[in-house]
């Protein structure tokens, strides 16, 4: 399979996530020599419905959203015809009294109240005895993604879902997997008052008290497990483990999920973020949902795939020479011009200029740059 034969780009921030997502491949293509001689990118390829994959990890150790933008940059670089971006993974959610936000739940990045999906909650100013004022702007997911998101909206609120289906199918062809990406037990998601903190190294289950925990029910049989909840994801550089902020940018934004990468790509090249629910953001944050939170995300962003039509790569197209805009809504931009852009958000002004001209002079000729 050639490289322009790909048209969705999924990115994953740790290996939990990549696992999943290799995981829902209906089949795997070789990986090699397929990539700009400049890519470091490690790849997994396939199929996944009509769609053909490219699926790639943030390196070992690295987080956040600039090292999320230059893994996009150079996917986009190497598979110029991706024309989906999806950045699939895990986040801690927000439950409120108007989301009733489980773990293993998934939360879709939607626009909601003047925001675009995502909203990068530490860029704004600081002013001096006045609140933190968000100056951030996100671009929207692209057409062709939020319409199958409403599609498969519509279909779920009236058929209900499948995904803890896929979810046992995709762990029964892969066992080695059983262990850690099963489904937790109900009783091991604890939601605990925002005031009350975690203390110690002990586990909640052992160090933290039960009497602070917020009271919930089971899910009925009519109620969709997991459910999906679509709105505001924030984004930003730092990892939020604080109740009590959480609360504070749920209650101003609405906000009911948080990353670190969305922010990096978003105005780079249009893109959905799917985030399964592994923590609350708070201190008691723990890692025994990730595998679970991972899959669930994973099988929505597949279940998704299947509502949107196979794109026919831009090769088979005729060329398109006036597309030199630098326009974010995604029409008439060639992916590699969305990477190019990635590149200058990446680096600095100077160093960007020495490595695009390196870029140039390997990559292949219809990769162009906007100085
Ligand atoms: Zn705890």
């Amino acid at each position: 399979m050639k490289s322009s034969n790909y048209t969705v780009g999924w990115i994953c921030a740790i290996k939990t996530e990549y696992v999943a997502a290799q995981a829902f491949l209906d089949e795997e293509h070789n990986t090699s020599s397929r990539r700009s001689y400049h890519d470091p990118n490690d790849y997994t390829l396939g199929r996944m419905g009509k769609h053909n994959v490219v699926i790639a990890v943030l390196p070992n150790g690295e987080y956040g959203k600039s090292s999320a933008a230059a893994v996009m940059s150079h996917m986009l670089h190497s598979f110029p015809n991706i024309r989906v971006m999806l950045m699939v993974g895990i986040g801690g959610g927000v439950p409120s009294a108007r989301h009733d936000i489980r773990l293993g739940d998934v939360v879709v990045s939607s626009p909601s109240g003047g925001n675009s999906g995502v909203f990068q909650f530490d860029f704004g100013k600081s002013v001096q005895d006045q609140r933190f004022y968000h100056t951030g702007f996100m671009n929207q997911p692209p057409t062709v993604l939020r319409t199958a998101v409403a599609g498969l909206e519509a279909s779920y609120e009236r058929k209900g879902h499948k995904l803890r289906k896929s979810i046992d199918t995709a762990l029964s062809y892969n066992p080695r997997l059983g262990r850690k990406y099963s489904k937790p037990s109900w009783s091991s998601d604890r939601l605990y008052i925002s005031g009350y903190i975690h203390g110690g190294k002990l586990a909640c289950a052992d160090g933290c008290s039960s009497d602070y925990l917020i009271p919930r029910q089971p899910r009925g049989r009519q109620e969709d497990d997991p459910a999906i909840h679509y709105g505001l994801i924030a984004s930003g550089d730092t990892l939020m483990k604080d109740a009590i902020i959480r609360d504070t940018l749920a209650e101003e934004h609405d906000v009911l999920c948080f990353e670190m990468e969305a922010a990096g790509l978003m105005n780079n090249f249009p893109c959905l973020v799917i985030r399964g629910i592994c923590d609350y953001a708070d201190s008691h944050k723990n890692k025994e949902w990730q595998g679970y939170a991972a899959m669930a995300a994973a099988a929505y962003a597949k279940d998704l795939l299947k509502r949107v039509s196979p794109m026919t790569p831009s090769s088979e197209q005729a060329p398109d020479e006036d597309s030199s805009s630098k326009s974010h809504q995604g029409q008439g931009n060639t992916s590699a011009d969305f990477a190019s852009e990635a590149l200058q958000i990446y680096l600095s002004d100077d160093a960007y200029d020495v490595v695009a001209q390196r870029f140039l002079r390997a990559a292949e000729p219809t990769f162009r740059v906007h100085q």
